[in-house]
């Protein structure tokens, strides 16, 4: 029997975004120095959210002297309240957590669903978690007294907005670092809200800054002679330029780059528990996560019967409004990202791997993608080899475990990788064979403050979450 479908929309109306917005320096939204302003898009509707300062090297230069200004007393406060301020930000996050919840999802495109239960609760945990190392870190074996590193001048993505910025922003100031963010300029309007929280929480001036802008802006802050620190999460190509910046200078580098995970399904998995594991691991988030399992590596003997099934689990996934609770897959973030996808899912047809996605219907404005996928796929196609962010997935069959290994390893990424199997040894031998930085069994896409989280090969080195992730801002 089929069920009728009932829309559950999200109110818009718990959000109140401005016209327009400023960059945060010094405690204070103020203009750029240049005048120059971009627009913020809502990729679902196209409509323009607001419209937002863009900074120049002027700004780079005031963002980054308030911040030298904050560290020196933010450094030499108590870890303790340091911790408070942390706390206190975490516990607004949480009050303000719908607001933001639906702003990410208006901003980014992302489902309500996996910005309200996904997103947020892991924003707040990710700065409960660093409140309370702020006090221990003489403790944590890196000697009596830990020394923070300056300022940080961290660039993030557009496909977390809010969490991309925890992971950077609350390892830094617990350790006593003080920070210039720059936020993708898609989605640069909750990393402006997450600015009117720190003034909420009383949070010194200086001590966190943002600037909105495009990749000159983040090129500048990473050049920027003032800055002590550079911690960036984008694309492998992005990564790579700006280790030639920071090379020959004693600034300190962490990169999360891009990933083309495999995620591995032996003949003993049961099916339906392993099907989730694949929706979760390329469809959550549209695909636009850098540890998505992109590529299915499945057991010949089993291809058939889990292809099968991951068909029809397919075809009951529903696209569209983001605001929409039943809605699972939402919007791709920009017109430039969905010409990207499209390109790559082009290739996969013309080397020759065979596409099916599930008949289904896409609105009329915005930039959507059906969930897809391809079979016949070579270890030589682009779709095997190359970061889609998107929601597509490329299917390979493997017959031993040494061969699952040889191609989940065959790619220049290391990020993650997924094991569906009923015997732990194999979970043991496989995790110990593959080169990921993250290997999951019998889920995917997991996350937790408490790990740590970061790549091998040209998925970047250095780790963010858990004790390793303070390591980043630290003389240790
Ligand atoms: P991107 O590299 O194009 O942009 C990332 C950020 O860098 C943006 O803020 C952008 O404005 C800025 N930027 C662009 N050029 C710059 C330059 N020359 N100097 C300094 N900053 C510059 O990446 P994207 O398209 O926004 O994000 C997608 C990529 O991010 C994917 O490859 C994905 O795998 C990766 N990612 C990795 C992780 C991880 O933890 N490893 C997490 C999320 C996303």
């Amino acid at each position: 029997m089929a069920f009728a479908y009932a829309p559950a929309p999200e109110s818009r109306a718990v959000v109140d975004i401005a016209p327009s917005y400023g960059l945060f320096i010094d405690g204070e939204f103020r203009e750029a120095a240049g005048g120059k302003v971009f627009k913020s898009i809502s990729p679902s509707s196209e409509e323009v959210l607001s419209e937002v300062a863009h900074a120049g090297g002027d700004d780079v230069d005031a963002a980054v002297k308030a911040a030298r200004t904050a560290y020196s007393s933010w450094s030499a406060l108590p870890g303790a309240e340091r911790g408070k301020y942390l706390f206190r930000i975490a516990r607004i996050i949480q009050e303000r957590s719908r607001e933001l919840a639906v702003l990410e999802s208006l901003d980014n495109g992302k489902p309500i669903r996996e910005s309200r239960d996904t997103d947020l609760p892991l924003v707040a945990a990710h700065f409960f978690y660093y409140a309370g190392w702020a006090d221990k870190l003489s403790y944590a074996g890196w000697g009596p007294d830990p020394r923070p590193l300056g300022v940080a001048g961290q660039v993030i993505p557009w496909n977390f907005p809010l969490l991309m910025l925890a992971w950077k922003v609350a390892p830094a100031l617990a350790c006593g670092n003080t920070v210039v963010l720059k936020p993708a300029e898609t989605t640069p309007l909750s990393a402006l809200f997450f600015a009117d929280i720190c003034r909420q929480a009383g949070l010194p001036k200086g001590v966190v800054n943002i600037l909105t802008g495009d990749g000159s802006t983040g090129a500048e802050l990473v050049a920027h002679p003032g800055i002590d620190k550079v911690a960036f999460t984008g694309s492998t190509e992005v990564g790579k330029a700006i280790a030639r910046t920071v090379a020959g200078t004693d600034k300190k580098l962490t990169l999360e780059l891009g990933g083309k995970a495999a995620n591995i399904v032996f003949d003993d998995a049961p099916v339906d528990q392993a099907v989730e594991g694949i929706v979760n691991g390329i469809f959550f988030n549209q695909g636009h996560v850098c540890c998505a399992g992109s590529r299915l590596l499945v057991q010949e003997s089993v291809a058939d019967e889990v292809l099968d099934s991951l068909k029809r689990r397919m075809a009951t996934l529903r696209v569209g409004d983001p605001l929409d609770k039943n809605t699972d897959i939402g919007a791709i973030n920009s017109a430039e990202q969905l010409a990207r996808i499209t390109a790559l899912a082009d290739s996969g047809e013309a080397e020759g791997a065979e596409r099916w996605a599930p008949a289904c219907e896409l609105p009329s404005t915005g930039f959507w993608f059906a969930p897809t996928l391809f079979t016949g796929v070579t270890q030589a196609h682009r779709i095997a080899r190359e970061e889609i962010f998107g929601p597509v997935l490329s299917v390979l069959t493997f017959r031993t475990p040494a061969e699952a290994v040889e191609k989940a390893n065959n790619t220049p990424y290391g990020l993650s990788a997924g094991i569906w199997t009923e015997k732990g040894s194999r979970i043991l031998w496989m995790a110990d064979k593959l080169r990921a930085g993250v290997v999951w069994a019998n889920t995917f896409n997991k996350f937790d403050p408490t790990s740590p989280f970061g790549g091998f090969k040209e998925s970047g080195f250095g780790r963010e979450g858990g004790r390793h992730g303070l390591e980043a801002y630290l003389n240790v």
